[in-house]
């Protein structure tokens, strides 16, 4: 069965101190009552080795929200999905459009990535979506269709398991226009049906499928009550306790 996850997605947002609170303070509310769902927290690189230290990995797991497309060597400023993973991390999101964006990460790049974090035992939370006039030429499916072709569905089944899958659309990234509901069951539905066309359907009824963009504690019920969203992928709502706690008690 299929895992529920909740994963909060910082972004360059919070300095070391305030990050190492926030994950204290979460993880700590979190120990007190137990969420019906896998909570995930993706951070900056430099706060991982620090956030590491002060979650307990049985309540909250920790990602990094990149990583490099070479293995190792003079490539300055970069690091590694080895590097991350030694901090302690567990998972790694690629693809967000952010980076598609503003940091030209085409899908032979993010292919390279996805093979180094999967090689060095992250788990990948892949994210895809489309523009606003994307969505307005009604091209949706084509987009993700192709962003999942580009750079994960070469992978074997057994690496495949390794991904969950975001499915973002950057119209309602930081906008505060949510997709309606049904428009995220429409596309989350069809994602699953191409999973099930390449992996089987065993392994699309076992893929869990997030839905990201301007999600917050009072649409996250009526997105996490459809049965092909599986939770979310926060961004503005995951700074803050009491916000992400909200959203993840969306799944009680
Ligand atoms: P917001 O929740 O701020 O819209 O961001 C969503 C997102 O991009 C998460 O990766």
């Amino acid at each position: 069965m299929r895992k529920k996850i909740v994963a909060g997605n910082w972004k360059m947002n919070l300095n070391l101190q305030d990050g190492v609170a926030l994950a204290k303070e979460l993880n700590e509310a979190l120990a007190a009552d137990k969420p019906n769902c896998d909570v995930i927290i993706c951070t900056p690189f430099i706060h991982l080795a620090s956030v590491a230290q002060v979650l307990d990995a049985n309540v909250i797991g920790l990602g990094a929200e990149n990583c490099a497309d070479k293995e190792k060597g003079a490539y300055t400023g970069e690091v590694s999905a080895e590097m991350v993973k030694s901090t302690g991390a567990q998972y790694v999101i690629l693809g967000h459009s952010e980076r598609r964006q503003y940091y030209s990460e085409t899908p032979e790049i993010l292919k390279e990535k996805v093979q180094l974090a999967l090689k060095n035992g992250l788990k990948v939370i892949f994210c895809i979506g489309e523009t606003l006039e994307e969505r307005e030429a009604n091209k949706q499916n084509e987009v993700v269709k192709a962003e999942l072709e580009g750079s994960v569905f070469n992978l074997s089944e057994e690496e495949f398991r390794n991904i969950v899958i975001a499915y973002e659309p950057i119209w309602a990234i930081g906008t505060g226009k949510t997709a309606t509901a049904e428009q995220a069951e429409e596309i989350h539905a069809y994602i699953r049906s191409i999973v099930a066309e390449k992996y089987g359907a065993t392994v699309a009824d076992d893929t869990t499928i997030l839905y990201g963009g301007s999600c917050k504690a009072s649409n996250a019920p009526e997105l996490f009550a459809k049965p092909d969203i599986d939770g979310g992928l926060i961004g503005g709502a995951s700074l803050k306790c009491a916000d992400f706690k909200g959203i993840i008690d969306a799944w009680k």
